[in-house]
């Protein structure tokens, strides 16, 4: 049966078949220890306990996935968190891509469509003592209010990067986007601000993600 370092050791072959088109050679330590520090199986559901050390998306509640370990990974690498650094994640799903961030970055902020959703993730993250702030809104327009942010990682699939991510996009910050049409292999997007304020993007990876919702 799979446990996390069996995980550990699939995530870091992912990461390593994938460093041609990802342009991530290898894990960095700090990424790789947030990752062991977060206890998956507290984010499945109680019927997928034993599949929660698998390299694969499982589903949660409201027909939403909590994303595939290689993929969290690959896209907190990305991202190059730092520990003064303020995140915004888009789909708060389980917690758990908010669970890793809050292990590498002092303030997360994170937001989901629904409600159920939104009240289970806050709980678990609030018993497992991470002091992630999580809202219930419609993450297309990201969050003005604490906005600029040096990181914004979406976990949901966009016809288009939303504008208002753009802007509250910090000079120097980054952000990974899936883009795509839902229900086909969407593209993983690495975006770099500049201290000008322009915007680079580059493609990172296929992936499958479940649609971002526009209301
Ligand atoms: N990051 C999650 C997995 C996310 S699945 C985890 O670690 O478990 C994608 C999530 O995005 C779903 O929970 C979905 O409800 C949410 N979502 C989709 N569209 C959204 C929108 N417009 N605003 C906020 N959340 C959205």
């Amino acid at each position: 049966m799979a446990n996390q370092a069996t995980l550990m050791r699939q995530i870091e072959l992912d990461v390593r078949l994938t460093s041609a088109e990802t342009g991530v050679a290898e894990l960095s330590t700090n990424v790789k220890q947030a990752l062991a520090r977060v206890p998956r199986e507290k984010f499945v559901l109680p019927e997928f306990r034993l599949e929660a050390w698998d390299n694969c998306a499982l589903p949660i509640a409201c027909e939403q996935t909590i994303s595939q370990p290689f993929i969290v990974a690959i896209m907190t690498e990305l991202l190059q968190l730092k520990y003064e650094q303020r995140v915004l994640e888009v789909g708060t799903g389980s917690g758990y891509q908010a669970a890793v961030l809050a292990e590498l970055c002092g303030e997360v902020h994170t937001l989901e469509r629904h409600e159920l959703l939104y009240r289970r993730a806050s709980q678990r993250l609030k018993s497992l003592g991470y002091g992630v702030h999580c809202y219930l809104g419609d993450g297309f327009h990201g969050l003005q209010e604490q906005a600029p942010f040096d990181a914004i990682i979406v976990t949901a699939a966009a016809r288009m990067i939303p504008r208002p991510l753009m802007q509250q996009l910090a000079p120097g910050g980054r952000m990974v986007i899936p883009v795509g049409m839902a229900g086909y292999r969407q593209t993983l997007l690495l975006l770099e601000k500049d201290q000008q304020g322009e915007l680079k993007q580059r493609t990172v990876l296929a992936v499958s993600f479940v649609p971002l919702v526009e209301d």
